[in-house]
This record gives structure tokens, C-alpha cells and sequence, in this order.
């Protein structure tokens, strides 16, 4: 079953790329496995799928000795005290929605003797319910965590809003992708934008077919989880 979903997921992304005239290969899929079991997760792995998402440190914590060959990103709101319990884990970190926690990183990657690559979560549709930082406060927050060691700021990521029909998501990654070019062409220091982490289940081919360098997908491929969890 699980095989199957990653299959026709790949399936999808291959033909949004080609509907939009992108190499497939730009498009990393991220398996959302928050709230499944280890087991699961082996049979993702099976199907070739290596890279994983998870939205809590202790989610990441428990599974990730039981997994050596996989690999993790952080893509769920994190407490800056539990920062140091990933550090060595994750291999990204998508949700950097604060100066502060920002500096904790840049802390404990520079203790750690690690460089990590974090994207800043930008709430686009400004969604009271949503961590991420407005689009207009994104510009100076990059060049104050583009300063830090430690760490280097790779691109953007969002969570788009929940709708039935996910044409109405797509100004929301149009307008991320038209400010990360703007961004990219002001050339930050120890900024590389290339990332962006955006689409889920319900949206992620309208977010590739925008320009998504990363989709997150959990339901799609694991199937329902028993709570929605963000
Ligand atoms: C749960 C989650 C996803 C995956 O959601 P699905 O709708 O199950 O694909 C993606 N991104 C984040 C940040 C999440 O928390």
C-alpha cells in the first residue's frame, strides 16, 4: 500500500513537471511519517524513499536510532530548548520562524560542529492559526540569521491553507516563488536560496507546477493519520 502511494505520488510530481515544462529531478519528495510507527516507515524505504519529515523533536528522537539509513527533516514548529536533541539528527530544519530560535540553532550546530540548512517558514496567507513570519518582515530577518555560524539559510518554506479545492492555494505558491527569485537576486551572504519546501496531500502538484523544490507529503503516502497534527 505504502509502495504503492509513493509510486503514484513520484507519478504525480512527474507529470506536474512536465505539464509545466520542469525536470522532475529538481523535486525532492519529503515522506511525512508524523504519528506512524517505525514500521511504516521500513516500508517506505523499501520503495526507495529515503528522506522523511517529522514535526516533533520527539517523534524524530525515538525513531531515528531504529532507522539509521534514513534521513530527517525537521519541518514542524520547534521550542528553542529542544533544539539541541535534533541537531545532529536533521539534516534541514523547514520552520525557522524566529530570530531566536535562529540563534539557538546557529548555537548548537556551531557546539555540535555541524553547518545546518534552515529555511525560514513565511506565513503567506496570514493565517492567525499559523507559526511564520509575514511576508514583509521575511527580507530583514534573513539578513540578521543570514549573519549567524553555524547555520546557512537555503530557501523558504510554507503551509499553505486547509481548502477542498487546491487551485485556491495556488496565488499562495506563486507569490513565494516570485519573492524568492527577488531575493535570490540580492544575493545575501551565507544565503543560498534554492529551496522551496511547499504543497502537502492535498496541494502538492499545483506547488510543484508553481515551483516547489521540496513537497511534503503524509496522508498521501502513509494514508489518514488518526489526528490532524501540525
Ligand atoms: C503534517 C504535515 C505535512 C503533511 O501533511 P499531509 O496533508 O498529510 O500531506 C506537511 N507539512 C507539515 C509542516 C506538516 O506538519
Amino acid at each position: 500500500m505504502i509502495q504503492d502511494n509513493i509510486t503514484q505520488v513520484q507519478d504525480n510530481i512527474r507529470r506536474a513537471c512536465e505539464r509545466v515544462g520542469r525536470d522532475p529531478g529538481e523535486v525532492t519528495l519529503i515522506a511525512v511519517s508524523k504519528t506512524k510507527p517505525v514500521e511504516d516507515i521500513r516500508e517506505a524505504m523499501q520503495a526507495g524513499q529515503h528522506l522523511f519529515g517529522e514535526n516533533k523533536v520527539q517523534e524524530i528522537v525515538e525513531k531515528s536510532p531504529a532507522l539509521p539509513d534514513a534521513h530527517w527533516h525537521m519541518i514542524g514548529h520547534l521550542q528553542r530548548n529542544k533544539v539541541k536533541y535534533i541537531i545532529r539528527q536533521v539534516e534541514m530544519i523547514h520552520s525557522v520562524d524566529s530570530l531566536r530560535l535562529a540563534h539557538q540553532i546557529s548555537s548548537e550546530a556551531v557546539k555540535a560542529n555541524v553547518q545546518m540548512p534552515i529555511l525560514l517558514e513565511v506565513n503567506v496567507a496570514r493565517e492567525e492559526s499559523k507559526f511564520g513570519y509575514l511576508l514583509e518582515e521575511v527580507e530583514a530577518q534573513l539578513i540578521e540569521i543570514a549573519r549567524l555560524p553555524g547555520i546557512q539559510v537555503r530557501g523558504f518554506m510554507t503551509i499553505a491553507p486547509f481548502v477542498d479545492n487546491p487551485e485556491e492555494n495556488r496565488w499562495v505558491f506563486r507569490k513565494l516563488h516570485d519573492f524568492s527569485v527577488d531575493m535570490k537576486a540580492k544575493n545575501i551572504d551565507n544565503v543560498v536560496i534554492q529551496e522551496l519546501s511547499m504543497g502537502m496531500t492535498n496541494d502538492y502538484e499545483v506547488a510543484v507546477e508553481e515551483g516547489a523544490t521540496m513537497v511534503r507529503v503524509g496522508t498521501g503516502i502513509f494514508g489518514n493519520r488518526e489526528r490532524r497534527i501540525f
